[in-house]
């Protein structure tokens, strides 16, 4: 849609920035400083962008420098997208009753998992009942923290959630993320990756050498499961010049069988060996077997007779849970001491990898939370008439019911949320597709996540069918039984697994 584009572009073009004297900027890391100089008049110019604004609302100590820059984080894209989505959500409107549905998310849900605009409500209802107490007893615990500055503090705000964040898990867990770098070398976190998925599907990756490549970087291997050739993946790791910033996985050829094999390529920018010591965070392991989860999905599910049954083309609100279940191996000790050594060959430490892991898992509710918020205000832009909608006002109220952090005055969050235009009323698939990763990871804990037999039941019932099934009897297949939220809501309470 081109107003859809306008929107877009309305956001990427408007960087807001504000002007602070240099004493503004303590608690930030040096070398952070060092590269924002004061320009003549003395002030310090801090823009809206990621490499600034994740800095800031982490770890600046002056708590009106996180204000403002919050307040014109929230601003950008405002005036001009009110219009730009008031339009965008009448033509999808008038689009929804052509077809004869009561309301574009009605419409647009209809073919998906969740099947209709009431499931999504009931689900965000759900999940937002099964945070409750979590998020409560986190919120008492940054709330805690902030009165330790100022006793007369009475709320968390949005602006000092990050920074709150930070300090208590520093105070809880001691835990420095660094620690795990010298365990993180690329090449052995690339081996370990490829020979874990060798081991679960039974699949064997065979160096192309001889593949058409764009640059000499990149690495091409050719992927066989029994005994049979089932298609080629690329793996671009490494930042170049002009090249994409972000991770994602690519299609650069559907499966058809009998026709032509699937061809996957992974597009990252992870450490380079070659030009630095390739020493990985742990945050970027994560990303690299989330990812590489949807290159195998791609391979496994190109097998059908038709492209539009491939692994990609399962149904929207789905197609992440193959991905986001290889991130649980990401974190799990077994698979890592299979390949996280240092250089003098010692295996990564358990009590490390533990720390890690609730170190992440601290924040979690306030976190699903904020994920309902985002998830309610996309339902609800598209769930009613937009001849009356207020936008502000649909904000404010749903921010205030779901997130921990409410509403602050003078922001226009919904001018830059450029998901309103991607997934526009489906936010939720997110959530909701870690629900089901969730669940289908439960049947590896039970057996043992390495188990063998699970992970090619697995292959067989969830990877390999595709698109050519519903979802949900793909799901059914695997489990022996429909999806359930129990798994998501055990995670979500720390229940330890039998
Ligand atoms: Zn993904």
């Amino acid at each position: 849609m081109e107003v859809g584009q306008k929107f877009d572009k309305a956001i990427a073009a408007d960087t807001r920035s504000v002007d602070v004297p240099i004493g503004a900027l303590k608690g930030l890391p040096q070398d952070w400083i060092d590269a924002h100089k004061p320009g003549a008049d003395g002030k310090v110019k801090i823009t809206t962008n990621y490499p600034d604004y994740i800095p800031v609302m982490s770890y600046a100590e002056d708590d009106s420098l996180r204000k403002q820059l919050y307040i014109v984080y929230r601003q950008r894209g405002w005036p001009e997208n009110q219009q730009n989505l008031a339009k965008m959500l009448s033509l999808r409107a008038e689009q929804a009753k052509l077809l004869g549905f009561a309301n574009w998310a009605d419409y647009i849900t209809a073919n998906k998992m969740i099947r209709s605009e009431k499931n999504v409500a009931e689900f965000i209802a759900r999940i937002t009942a099964a945070s409750d107490k979590r998020m409560r007893a986190e919120y008492a615990i940054l709330l805690a923290e902030l009165r330790r500055l100022d006793p007369k503090i009475d709320a968390v705000e949005d602006w000092q959630q990050a920074y709150a964040l930070g300090l208590a898990k520093k105070r809880k867990f001691d835990f420095d993320a660094q620690a795990l770098r010298p365990y993180l070398h690329y090449d052995k976190v690339k081996n370990g990756l490829l020979a874990l998925t060798s081991k679960l599907f039974n699949v064997t990756y065979k160096p192309n050498l001889s593949a058409p490549k764009w640059h000499p970087d990149v690495e091409a291997y050719d992927v066989y499961a029994d005994d049979k050739l089932f298609g080629t993946i690329y793996l671009d790791m490494h930042p170049r010049d002009e090249k994409y910033k972000h991770a994602a996985q690519f299609s650069l050829q559907s499966g058809v069988a009998g026709v032509q094999l699937p061809i996957g390529v992974l597009v990252c920018n992870f450490p380079d060996p070659k030009t630095s010591n390739g020493l990985m965070e742990h945050k970027d392991v994560e990303t690299f077997f989330h990812e590489f989860g949807h290159l195998i999905h791609h391979v496994f599910g190109g097998q059908q007779k038709w492209a539009r049954f491939s692994g990609v083309a399962t149904e929207w609100d789905f197609v992440e849970a193959p991905s986001q279940i290889f991130e649980e191996w990401s974190k799990d000790y077994e698979t890592l001491k299979s390949f996280a050594t240092n250089d003098k060959g010692e295996v990564i430490p358990k009590a490390l990898v533990d720390k890690l892991r609730a170190s992440d898992d601290f924040g979690k509710a306030l976190w699903v939370r904020h994920q309902m918020f985002y998830a309610a205000l996309s339902l609800n832009m598209h769930n009613r008439d937009p001849a009356t909608l207020d936008q502000d006002k649909l904000v404010e109220e749903i921010q205030n019911k779901y997130s921990a952090w409410r509403f602050v005055p003078g922001t226009h969050m919904q001018a830059s949320f450029g998901h309103l235009n991607g997934y526009s009323a489906m936010y939720y698939t997110y959530m909701w597709s870690m629900v089901i990763a969730k669940d289908m990871f439960s049947a590896f804990q039970k057996a043992g996540v390495l188990d063998p037999a699970t992970a090619l039941r697995y292959r067989k019932t969830i990877l390999e069918p595709g698109g050519s099934k519903d979802a949900a009897d793909l799901v059914k297949d695997f489990l022996g039984r429909p999806y359930g939220f129990q798994s998501y809501e055990d995670w979500l309470n720390q229940k330890k697994k039998k």
